[in-house]
C-alpha cells in the first residue's frame, strides 16, 4: 500500500489526514522494524500489509465513534495497536497504553519520543491489577482492545475502566455471533450493556471486521476484575 493507497482507504471512510500524520506513519513503519529486528513485537513485517493490517485496521474506530477531546485506553496494546495510530489521527485525546510486557513499553516510550507525542502515557502491568488503581477506576470515556483475548475475558479487563456512559470498544475479526452470546452474561455482571456491532472491511481487501460497542450503564462491582490469571483461566 502506497501513501496514496493508504489515504484513499481512509477517504473511503470519510477520515481525512494531512501530510504531516503520514510521515508520522511512515516513521512508525521504520521505528517498529527496526526494533522488531531485536524483540518480537508483530509478526507482519511486510510494509503495505503493516499500513492495511495495523495502521488502516486501528484507524477504522473513526469511521463510527468520534473521539475528540476523549479520554481513551488501549488495553494490552502490544507495538501500540490500536493506541498509537488513534493517537496520530487525534492528537487532542489523552491516551493511555497498557500492556503486561516490559519490553513493549520500553519500545512504546521511545516510539512516543520518536514521534514527538504528548498527553499520551505507557503503564506496563496487568489489567487485572491497574483496575484497582484509584487514578484509572472508571476513569475513561473509552477503552479499545484488539487481539488480546476473547470477549467474555476482555470484558473483565476492560469494563472496569470505563467511566458511567463511557464505552468499551472491542476490535474483533471472523464470525461473532458465539464469542458474543457466551460473553453476554459477563458484560451484564459488569455493568456493560452490548450498544451495537459495526461490521465493515477493509476497502481493496477482504479482510472482514467488527467492532463490537458495549456501553458502561451501571458501576462495575470491586469484586471485579478478579487476580490476574483469573479472568483468562476461568471466564465469567
Ligand atoms: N493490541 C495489539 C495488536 O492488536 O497488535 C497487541 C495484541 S497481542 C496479541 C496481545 C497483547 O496483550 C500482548 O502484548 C500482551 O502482553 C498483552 N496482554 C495480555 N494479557 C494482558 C493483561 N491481562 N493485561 C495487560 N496486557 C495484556
Amino acid at each position: 500500500m502506497d501513501n496514496k493507497s493508504f489515504k484513499d482507504c481512509l477517504l473511503q471512510w470519510n477520515i481525512d489526514i494531512d501530510d504531516d500524520q503520514i510521515s508520522l506513519f511512515e516513521r512508525y513503519y521504520m521505528f517498529l522494524s527496526e526494533w522488531n529486528d531485536k524483540i518480537n513485537l508483530t509478526s507482519i513485517t511486510d510494509r503495505n500489509e503493516v499500513f492495511i493490517k495495523h495502521f488502516a485496521d486501528s484507524i477504522s474506530l473513526l469511521k463510527f465513534a468520534p473521539i475528540y477531546g476523549k479520554t481513551l485506553l488501549d488495553i494490552g496494546t502490544g507495538a501500540g495497536f490500536p493506541g498509537i495510530p488513534l493517537k496520530i489521527m487525534c492528537p487532542e485525546c489523552k491516551v493511555v497504553l497498557v500492556d503486561s510486557l516490559n519490553k513493549r513499553i520500553t519500545f512504546l516510550r521511545n516510539l512516543i519520543k520518536e514521534l514527538g507525542l504528548s498527553d499520551i502515557l505507557c503503564i506496563h502491568g496487568r489489567a487485572e491489577d491497574i483496575a484497582f488503581d484509584k487514578s484509572h477506576r472508571e476513569k475513561y470515556d473509552i477503552v479499545v482492545s484488539r487481539a488480546v483475548a476473547n470477549l467474555c475475558t476482555l470484558s473483565e479487563y476492560c469494563l472496569p475502566f470505563v467511566n458511567n456512559n463511557g464505552i468499551f470498544i472491542s476490535y474483533k475479526s471472523g464470525s461473532i455471533d458465539d464469542e458474543l452470546s457466551l460473553a453476554e452474561r459477563a458484560i451484564d455482571v459488569l455493568g456493560g450493556k452490548v450498544d451495537r456491532l459495526e461490521k465493515f472491511s477493509i476497502p481493496g481487501t477482504d479482510i472482514e471486521r467488527t467492532l463490537i460497542f458495549i456501553r458502561k450503564i451501571n458501576s462495575t462491582s470491586t469484586k471485579y476484575p478478579r487476580k490476574a490469571g483469573t479472568p483468562s483461566k476461568n471466564p465469567l
